[in-house]
């Protein structure tokens, strides 16, 4: 479903990653950790070019979108971005908006859908991250984990084919982190195709096929039961003991 070769980036003159490369299967869940700075949400944001890699490439569903710098033109870039959807650490939802809005909106202006089909798919979803009560709320009126459930109903709305989750729990109370974490388990047991940037290491243990230790690169990767109970890397070591 995506596949990434070689991939590098710079910002100036500073090289953030370099030598990665990584291939996800249809129903395949990766975690990717990794300390502050190493490139983690960089890496995410390359994949539907919010960031332009200069090496390497990023093949989505059997297309490149990337090619050492070169970007798919706009239209068939937005036409591919579609099938790869984003939820962030914070929410980013419309405050003006109702969260049915909230959801339908992708739907409406992006895949062209009538307005009653648009809310049809976005209830759809809602219920399906357990917030079909809150349609017509405003999004200030929620809590962060509700906040952080209707942003990942507004990313499947658009059926996309890949989930990226960028620490999409690190902004919550504690008491909120489980009801994400659920809804998230619950879509890989779907078979959702998902990479997820996180420090929950339960949910690791739990849900990934496979857990990326990145700085700057990949230093390690593994099943998640190798990488947490024999981290081969002196930096995965270093790193496990800091956040346990
Ligand atoms: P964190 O765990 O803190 O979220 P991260 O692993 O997600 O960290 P990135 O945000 O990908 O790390 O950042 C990697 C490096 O790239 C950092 O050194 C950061 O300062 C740098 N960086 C990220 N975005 C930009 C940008 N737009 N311009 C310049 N430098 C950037
Ligand atoms: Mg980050």
């Amino acid at each position: 479903i995506l596949e990434i070769c070689d991939l590098g980036k710079s910002f100036g003159s500073v090289r953030v990653l370099h030598d990665i490369s990584l291939k996800v299967m249809p129903s395949q869940v990766v975690v990717i950790i990794g300390p502050s700075g190493s490139g983690k949400s960089t890496l995410l944001r390359c994949c539907n070019c919010l960031e332009i890699p200069q090496q390497g490439s990023i093949t989505i569903c059997d297309k490149d979108i990337v090619t050492d710098g070169v970007v798919l033109p706009e239209k068939e870039l937005n036409a591919l971005r579609m099938h790869v959807g984003m939820v962030f650490q914070s929410f980013n939802l419309f405050p003006h908006l109702t969260v049915l809005d909230n959801v339908a909106v992708g739907p409406r202006r992006l895949r062209g859908m009538k307005k009653a089909d648009a809310e049809d798919l976005a209830r759809a979803q809602l219920a399906k991250v357990g917030l079909a009560e809150r349609a017509d709320a405003y999004p200030a009126q929620l809590s962060g984990g509700q906040k952080q459930r209707v942003a990942i109903a507004r990313a499947l709305a658009m059926e996309p084919r890949v989930m990226l989750f960028d620490e999409p729990t690190s902004a919550l109370d504690p008491e909120l982190v489980g009801e994400v974490l659920q809804v998230m388990k619950a879509l890989a047991s779907e078979g959702m195709t998902m990479i997820v940037v996180t420090h929950e290491m339960g949910f690791a243990r739990d849900v990934a096929d496979e857990v990326l230790v990145m700085d700057g690169t990949v230093i390690e990767h593994g099943k998640p039961e190798e990488i947490f109970s024999n981290p081969q890397h002196p930096r995965t070591q270093s790193f496990l003991q800091s956040i346990l």
